[in-house]
């Protein structure tokens, strides 16, 4: 929970022109593919580019540009791409503090601009660009936070399942539950539960209805039934069995909130795009951060190639 968020490595070209910090972890990664070496300074000068302060960090060297830093084509047919505030977001040495009150005080959390309810749902394109989106604050501002935007979801989902009903509805069609529910499996259960606690203390006559119901059912379901003497088949051992089925089965056809949301929207990257700024304006909104790493913005790209294609479904 306390562990720093941002490493800060400094990651450069094969020519050595400084392109972005990364973590430590994404820095392995490159080392261990053969993608890169990490660099020796000798001095500050050498890096002059990604010099920030004082302050020295680890550097890696690549020995390929990687798609996403090679400079972009404008005849592209696609709106696009990094801005300014982009290529500073992602050069700049961000500092382990709280991004809402400033705290350096060790028990971060990270919170997700965009909840991952959503953000899991998401086409891999609009995955891959999560860093900007995650930011480290305070215990403290965590759980205002969290309690803020849990409210949030719950009424944006509310708002999707709503739509989802009058279209649904519209069509002459019907909105199927979360569950489905076996009737005769839930009502052997209660049964077996009851018989096994107060048995004892039943109505004999009650008990018998409990007790021919629960062997009705074994036989249903292949258990039990034929010559077998019926009192010995309800034994503790096949109560306590019967006590613990599940009875509900989760409806493959259901479609919750968030669901129903990002499925809304996976025709058009525009609009997934859209959603994205929704929830950065909804934090800045909320939580007034005083301390978002510099170049952080509500337009700040939503892909990892910046590019929004047009009208074009997204598989
Ligand atoms: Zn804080």
């Amino acid at each position: 929970m306390s562990r720093l968020m941002y490493d800060n490595v400094h990651m450069l070209s094969p020519s050595g022109e400084f392109l972005c910090t990364i973590s430590n972890k994404k820095a392995n990664w490159y080392i261990k593919k053969g993608l890169g070496s990490w660099e020796e300074m000798e001095t500050k000068e050498d890096y002059k580019d990604c010099k920030q302060g004082e302050e020295e960090f680890r550097t890696i060297r690549l020995n390929f540009i990687p798609e996403n830093k090679k400079p972009t084509s404008s005849s592209s047919s696609s709106s696009s791409s990094s801005s300014p505030s982009d290529d500073l977001y992602h050069k700049r040495v961000k500092k382990n503090e709280c991004c809402i009150c400033s705290t350096s005080h060790p028990g971060f959390m990270r919170h997700y601009v965009v909840p991952s309810s959503f953000r899991s749902l998401f086409p891999r394109r609009f995955k891959s660009h999560m860093s900007h989106d995650v930011v480290l604050v305070c215990s403290g501002c965590y759980v205002d936070v969290q309690k803020r935007t849990g409210r949030e979801i719950t009424k944006v989902c509310k708002e999707g399942e709503e739509r989802w009903k009058r279209k649904v509805e519209g069509e002459g069609g019907k909105v199927e539950g979360e569950w489905m529910v076996d009737r005769e499996t839930m009502e052997a259960r209660s049964k077996a539960v009851a018989i096994r606690k107060y048995g004892g203390n039943m109505p004999e006559e009650v008990r018998r209805e409990h007790e021919r119901f629960v062997i009705e059912y074994l036989k249903s379901i292949g258990r039990g039934g034929g010559e077998e003497d019926e009192e010995t088949k309800l034994c503790d051992k096949t109560l306590e069995e019967l006590g613990n089925l599940g009875y509900k089965t989760r409806n493959p056809k259901y479609k919750g909130g968030a669901e129903i949301i990002v499925e809304e929207m996976k025709t058009s990257e525009r609009k997934l795009a859209e959603f994205v700024k929704y929830w950065r304006r909804f934090f800045l909104d909320v939580a007034k951060p005083k301390n978002l790493p510099a170049g952080w913005g509500v337009n700040s790209k939503v892909t990892l190639d910046g590019i929004i294609r047009e009208d074009e479904v997204v598989v």
